[in-house]
C-alpha cells in the first residue's frame, strides 16, 4: 500500500508508470506530474480500467523548488520517483528533504546550463582534480549524503539499467561469485532498427551530450582519458551477433571505482552503427550539438534544443524498432585463490516491448528497473538512509524482481573477454 509520485511523462517515465500499474497491491496510487499536463492526463486515460493503481495527475515546474514542496505536501507520496531529467535532480532532492520523502532517480545530475560561470568554475576545478571531463558526476548528489542520512531518509541515484541494473550486476558478483573482482567491462548493446536514418533512444539532448564527450575509464586507481569514439572494439553480442562498440565515459564507473576499491579497470563500451556516428560527426561539425545559445533571426535559440525539436520523439520509436539489446558486465577476478571469469546480461526484444507497454527496449530497459528500483524502497528491502547508488543495496530481491518483471538474467562463465 503506497503513493508514489512520478515527475517527468516522456518514454521511461511512460514505461515505469505502465509497470506500477502491473504491481498495484504496492503502488496503490500514483500521481504522474510533469511540465506538460496534457501527456500526463493522455497516459493516465490509457491506462484507466486496465490497473487498480489509482491515477491522478499534475502540472509541475521541476526546476522550482517551492512548486515542488506545494505538490509534494498536498499530495503526500511515500516516494518521489525523479524520470524527468538529470538537470532536475538537486532541485527534486532539495524538495524530498524539505517534506521528508524518499527519493529516487535514473541518472546523476548535469546541469542544463553548462555556460553558468558557477558551476563551470566548479566543474573546471574537478576536471583537473578528477581528471575526466564529462558534464555529470556524483559529487553534486553526494553532497546531499548527510543530510539525507539526518533525516532518514533514502535517496536511490540511477536506478535505470545502465546505471542501475549493471551495478547490481556487480555487487552481484561480488556477492556470489567473486573474493576479488580484478577487472569489469560494462557491454551495452542495442541491436535495434528503427528506420529512420538518426534517431536517439532516450532524451535526444541527454543522449548526444553523453555520446560526442571525450571517453574515459578507471585504471589503477586513477582515470584515464580518451578523445571521443577512439576506442573501438568489436564484440559478438548473445541473441544480437556482431557489432562495432566504442569506449565511453559512464557515470556508474565512479561509483563502482568507490564502492569495489580493489577493482583494477572499470571500462564502458556500447555499440553504435557507422550511420549513427557520421550523423553525429557532422551535427557536432556544424555546431548543433552546442548548448550556447546563439541569436537567430531576433530570437535566442540553443542548438542542442532545436534538434531535439526536429528529431523523432524517442517514446514514439515503440512501434517500428524491430531488433534485441543486449546490456551486462564482464568480469575477472578470483575465488578461492583461482582466477575466473564472469558475464552476466539481460536480452530484451523491443517489438516484445513494445506490446507489452508500447515502448522500444531503451526506454523499457530504464522503466522496468526504476519500478522495481522502487518496490524495493517501498517494499522495506532497502533500508539504508542517506544517499546511495544500485551496487550499494543488495542485489538479490531486485535481480528477483527484474526477473519476474520483464528483465531476466542470462549468465555464462566462460564469456569471450574484450581486449
Ligand atoms: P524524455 O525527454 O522522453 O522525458 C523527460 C520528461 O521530463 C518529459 O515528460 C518532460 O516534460 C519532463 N520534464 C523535463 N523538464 C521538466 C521540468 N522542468 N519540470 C517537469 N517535467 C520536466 O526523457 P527520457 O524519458 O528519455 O529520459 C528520462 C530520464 O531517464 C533522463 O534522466 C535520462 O537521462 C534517463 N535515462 C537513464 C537511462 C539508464 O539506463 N539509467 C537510460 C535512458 C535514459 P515535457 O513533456 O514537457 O518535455
Amino acid at each position: 500500500m503506497s503513493r508514489v509520485l512520478v515527475i517527468g511523462c516522456g518514454g521511461v517515465a511512460g514505461v515505469a508508470i505502465r509497470k506500477c500499474c502491473q504491481v498495484s497491491e504496492v503502488f496503490t496510487e500514483l500521481c504522474i506530474a510533469s511540465r506538460t499536463k496534457e501527456k500526463c492526463d493522455r497516459l493516465a486515460a490509457d491506462l484507466a480500467g486496465t490497473t487498480a493503481t489509482k491515477i491522478t495527475t499534475a502540472q509541475v515546474d521541476a526546476d522550482n523548488v517551492d512548486e515542488l514542496i506545494t505538490l509534494i505536501n498536498s499530495y503526500k507520496p511515500d516516494l518521489v520517483m525523479n524520470i524527468a531529467l538529470p538537470y532536475q535532480d538537486l532541485t527534486i532532492m532539495d524538495a524530498c528533504l524539505a517534506c521528508g520523502v524518499n527519493y529516487m532517480d535514473t541518472a546523476n545530475y548535469e546541469p542544463e546550463d553548462t555556460d553558468d560561470p558557477a558551476w563551470r568554475a566548479i566543474y573546471e576545478k574537478r576536471c583537473k582534480e578528477a581528471g575526466f571531463s564529462a558534464y555529470f558526476d556524483y559529487s553534486w548528489q553526494w553532497a546531499y549524503r548527510e543530510r539525507f542520512e539526518k533525516a532518514g531518509l533514502t535517496a536511490l541515484l540511477g536506478c535505470g539499467f545502465d546505471p542501475g541494473v549493471t551495478q547490481a550486476y556487480c555487487a552481484y558478483a561480488k556477492k556470489h561469485e567473486f573474493d576479488e573482482i580484478d577487472t569489469i567491462d560494462i557491454l551495452d548493446c542495442n541491436g535495434g532498427d528503427h528506420g529512420y536514418a538518426f534517431a536517439t533512444n532516450f532524451n535526444p539532448e541527454v543522449n548526444l551530450r553523453e555520446v560526442s564527450a571525450p571517453g574515459s575509464y578507471w585504471e589503477n586507481g586513477r582515470w584515464v582519458e580518451i578523445p571521443a569514439m577512439s576506442i573501438k572494439r568489436e564484440y559478438t553480442f548473445d541473441q544480437v551477433g556482431d557489432k562495432d562498440m566504442y569506449l565511453l565515459h559512464h557515470e556508474e564507473i565512479e561509483s563502482l571505482a568507490l564502492n569495489i576499491p580493489e577493482v583494477k579497470r572499470i571500462r564502458f563500451f556500447m555499440t553504435f552503427g557507422q550511420s549513427y556516428l557520421t550523423h553525429m560527426k557532422c551535427l557536432e561539425n556544424v555546431g548543433m550539438l552546442s548548448t550556447t545559445p546563439v541569436n537567430f533571426e531576433g530570437h535566442e535559440i540553443v542548438p542542442i534544443k532545436f534538434l531535439k525539436a526536429l528529431l523523432p520523439d524517442p517514446a514514439s520509436l515503440g512501434p517500428r524498432t524491430h531488433g534485441k539489446t543486449n546490456i551486462g558486465c564482464i568480469f575477472t577476478g578470483k575465488k578461492d585463490g583461482k582466477e575466473k571469469t564472469y558475464y552476466i546480461y539481460n536480452v530484451c526484444d523491443h517489438q516484445e516491448c513494445n506490446k507489452e507497454v508500447k515502448s522500444q527496449a531503451i526506454s523499457y530497459t530504464t522503466g522496468v528497473p526504476a519500478m522495481c528500483g522502487a518496490l524495493m524502497l517501498l517494499t522495506g528491502k532497502w533500508t539504508e538512509k542517506g544517499v546511495h547508488t544500485v551496487e550499494e543495496f543488495d542485489p538479490d530481491p531486485f535481480l528477483d524482481a527484474l526477473d519476474r518483471y520483464g528483465l531476466p538474467r542470462s549468465e555464462t562463465h566462460a564469456p569471450v573477454l574484450v581486449d
